[in-house]
């Protein structure tokens, strides 16, 4: 499916943190179609591994703020994407979400994918299945995490913590979004899933732009183009960056 049409389709579905399920069994029967193996833990956080790793693991979070009774969208001349509700669109994080599964629908390639809930409610889901799966990410390499707003941005460090202490992941992730002409730069960010990830797992981590826009407003919306180029971009980190 494209990942325009993948992401319209996730745009429809109540997600509230906590209130994830619908649009959780929907990816885990997506991945699952893909030929992955799928596990879905009780909080319904949905964990991904199509072939052999080392991987890099592709992060996104279910939960998004949109009122789970007014969803709604509308395409601007553009590729801008913005609600037609008066709520949050939600592509914080659906941009991220329609990344990961438009990627896992090429069955060439390897992939792992973590898709949390309740990551607004301070990554609850996200901590929850790192502490009860550290095994799930013995053949993980790195973590990208595709929830950061706007293009080019690669979220480094969060407070004092640096995401990539050794740097030859996030150098590989700034080279292949220049590579697509993204315009790449290093930003220090808020707190995220990513950040849950560096600390629990110890892994080289990274935060990177989808093409959303002034999330958690009403006037939130999607560019189209920010989000393709975003998705070749992680393409190239995919291919080139594989064992980091
Ligand atoms: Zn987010």
């Amino acid at each position: 499916m494209r990942l325009d049409r993948i992401l319209f389709r996730l745009l429809t579905f109540p997600s509230p943190p906590g209130g994830e399920g619908v649009v959780s069994s929907f990816c885990a029967g997506f991945l699952a179609g893909c030929g992955f193996d799928v596990k879905v833990d009780r909080l319904g956080n949905v964990a991904a591994k199509r072939g052999n790793g080392p991987f890099i693991l592709l992060v996104a979070h279910l939960d998004d703020w949109g009122h789970p009774k007014k969803r709604g969208f509308r395409v601007l001349p553009g590729g801008l994407v913005v609600s037609a509700t008066g709520s949050p669109l939600g592509g914080d994080d659906k941009c991220g979400v329609a990344l990961a599964l438009s990627l896992a629908c090429d069955p060439r390639r390897p992939l792992a994918v973590l898709l949390t809930v309740q990551e607004e409610s301070g990554g609850l889901g996200c901590r929850e299945f790192v502490r009860e799966n550290t095994e799930w990410f013995a053949d993980v390499s790195a973590c990208l995490v595709l929830d950061r707003r706007g293009e080019g941005d690669v979220v480094a460090r969060i407070g004092t913590h640096i995401l990539d202490p050794g740097g030859s992941f996030r150098r590989r992730v700034m080279e292949a979004g220049a590579a697509e002409e993204v315009p790449v730069r290093l930003v220090d960010g808020a707190f995220s899933d990513v950040l849950t990830l560096r600390l629990l797992t110890g892994l080289p981590a990274a935060n990177i732009s989808v093409g959303y826009h002034l999330p958690h407003t009403a006037g939130e919306y999607v560019s189209l183009p920010h989000l393709r180029r975003a998705r070749r971009w992680v393409r190239r980190v995919l291919d080139t960056a594989r064992g980091v």
